[in-house]
């Protein structure tokens, strides 16, 4: 079953207008929610930044943040995803195709979700890496549906035989297609620093809150694609690839070419966040019955 507009659904009766905004323009936003033990994880922090790309481009939602969170949590039960992802956007509505917001389109909202296994293998293996020029906007804080840069850079890797990539603004190192990416150099974890020319990953957040329970120093500072041949350890956050190793990059491998030490304590940390967020969500449901 979809949400889509204002009720519940199957995919084949959702209809999109040929005049969605969403279709000309790209002219919406989204957000990729994980489930485990069928629970959003880290939900709140995803609703805070959806709310954020919403007012980043001016849409109203068209439900509140407590109204979204229940549709979401039906659709999770109605197709009985136990782990796995919630896919949502928002399009600025349907109207006759001209630049200016349309005065009378309403926003619409679509959301789904599918059964997907946490990526076990290529966390424990790690991902080859290519680099390439970031060519994306400037508000690459935004979760937008414009992604042409973002679809541009994954079809280069894949075509290079290299899993993702890693972008660089003329030398200063970014992100990759669709996570945050980190070094580990000398001990120190090194990542962009959040501002408008990433996405603010809640992986991101999550790992570098792990990272400073562990005592492990943490440099949100900008370095550059050389510093790539001195790191010790690379990896991507996401909501689906969690902590993944980058084992290679442009050809040649980090380090030894296996996944390092500090990656695989903070995947296990990661793992151990997982199941706290479940115990948690146990204990609140447990409670709010009793309540
Ligand atoms: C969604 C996304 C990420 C990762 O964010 P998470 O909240 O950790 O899933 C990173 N970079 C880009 C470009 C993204 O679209």
């Amino acid at each position: 079953m979809y949400f889509f507009e204002n009720r519940f659904m199957p995919k084949n009766e959702v209809a999109v207008s040929p005049d969605d905004r969403g279709y000309y323009f790209g002219d919406g936003i989204y957000e990729v929610f994980r489930v485990y033990n069928g629970r959003l994880f880290e939900a709140e922090a995803h609703f805070e930044r959806l709310v954020r790309s919403a007012e980043g481009i001016r849409i109203e939602l068209p439900f509140s943040k407590e109204e979204i969170h229940s549709i979401l949590n039906k659709l999770i039960d109605m197709n009985h995803i136990s782990e796995g992802t919630v896919y949502m956007q928002v399009t600025r509505g349907a109207a006759p195709r001209v630049h200016p917001f349309p005065a009378g389109a309403k926003p619409v909202l679509m959301a789904y979700c599918n059964e997907v296994k946490r990526p076990l293998q290529t966390m424990r293996q790690g991902i080859a890496a290519v680099t390439m020029e970031d060519i994306r906007w400037l508000r690459c804080d935004l979760k937008t549906l414009n992604l042409l840069g973002n679809v541009l850079a994954k079809q280069h890797a894949l075509d290079q035989g290299a899993d993702d990539v890693i972008l660089h603004r003329s030398g200063t190192v970014t992100e990759c297609s669709a996570s945050n990416f980190f070094i580990v150099r000398e001990g120190k974890l090194l990542t962009h620093p959040a501002n408008h020319l990433i996405l603010h990953g809640i992986t991101r957040m999550v790992t570098l809150r792990l990272a400073h329970e562990f005592g492990i120093p943490v440099l949100e500072e900008p370095f550059a694609v050389q510093d790539l041949r001195l790191a010790d350890e690379a990896f991507i956050t996401g909501t689906t690839a969690e902590i993944t190793p980058v084992v290679r990059i442009d050809g040649k491998p980090v380090k030894d070419g296996v996944p390092g030490p500090i990656t695989k304590r903070l995947q296990d940390a990661f793992e151990q966040a997982i199941q706290w967020s479940e115990a948690d969500d146990r204990k609140t449901y447990i409670k709010s019955a009793i309540d």
